[in-house]
């Protein structure tokens, strides 16, 4: 197992930071690597320009290491059981797939940040987060406490986002004996109880077609900036949406707006996270993934708005 501690000291400088103690499983030299693109995108993403103060050690000893590529680096741990990688990560940049700390709010997309091993995607992380006891966690990962979250395999880390706030609004919902969570970051005005209703109707029309959702529980990760944004990105039992500005939420239009995004993102469950394109399955991280497919995975999921 991978045990991740995430820590806040100065949020208003938007670095996140990371300590992560990694097993040796008996190798001379471990590869970390940090994903290429991200699941929604399809391009190059370039996280690792984000990574400031990159250092690993077994105790108190600093390893050699090296930069092989991009966003993999291969470290010397030869007679090592376990090592410490320590890293901190800039993050200022708010959209459905980026990640963002600021004096507010730690918004993680996992697959922009966390490390994992080249020949170890199959370990299991568990996640500590040190954050102000007032913070909620959004998020589809597992749940040890609030801020102890697990994660099978890097491949289930990388697909579920999380937002953690004391400002944190939550409704639920129930379709078809699934729990639906509506999480709310933002200083949003809206019809709620239409909200409801409408988001409930959109959720059985999908069992209609589907007849079951492939999660236990679904989450809707929404971020209200007070600036023009419109943005979702699906995952498998969760979705992020930014939209914006929080205040226009009342009108008519973003309120239809809203909707059909949400149900887009809601279809994606099924279509290109279950239904996915031969090229991405599996996903591979260390490489970008063509597909001539997306006229299926995207234009189906829109006619469907
Ligand atoms: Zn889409």
């Amino acid at each position: 197992m991978i045990h991740y501690h995430i820590s806040i000291e100065n949020p208003h400088r938007h670095f996140i930071s990371f300590e992560a103690k990694i097993p040796c499983q008996g190798k001379k030299t471990l590869r970390l690597c940090l994903a290429s693109w991200r699941p929604g995108r399809y391009e190059l993403g370039n996280f690792s320009k984000n990574i400031k103060s990159w250092n690993v050690q077994d105790g108190n000893v600093n390893l050699a290491f090296r930069k092989i590529n991009k966003d993999c680096w291969e470290v010397d741990c030869d007679g090592c059981d376990e090592i410490t990688l320590t890293y901190q990560y800039y993050a200022a940049e708010l959209n459905a797939g980026s990640s963002y700390l600021d004096t507010e709010q730690l918004y993680i997309n996992p697959v922009n940040c966390f490390f994992y091993v080249e020949d170890g995607l199959d370990l299991p992380y568990q996640l500590k987060f040190h954050l102000p006891d007032d913070y909620r966690m959004a998020t589809g990962l597992g749940a040890i406490s609030e801020h102890v979250r697990t994660a099978k395999n890097f491949d289930d880390l990388a697909d579920c986002p999380l937002v953690a706030s004391n400002s944190l609004k939550e409704i639920t919902y129930t379709s078809k004996d699934v729990l639906f969570h509506i999480w709310i970051q933002g200083d949003l005005k809206i019809d709620e109880e239409r909200l409801l209703k409408e988001f409930l109707s959109f959720s059985d029309a999908h069992f209609d077609i589907f007849g079951s959702i492939p999660c236990d529980e679904y989450h809707f990760l929404f971020h209200f900036p007070p600036y023009f944004i419109r943005h979702g990105v699906e995952h498998h039992n969760s979705t992020v949406i930014a939209m914006g500005p929080a205040a226009d939420f009342q009108g008519e239009s973003q309120f239809k707006d809203l909707l059909a995004i949400s149900c887009h993102e809601l279809f994606h469950t099924w279509n290109v996270k279950c239904i996915r394109p031969v090229e991405m399955l599996p996903y591979d991280f260390s490489k970008e993934n063509y597909s001539r497919s997306g006229y299926v995975y995207e234009g189906v999921t829109n006619l469907l708005r």
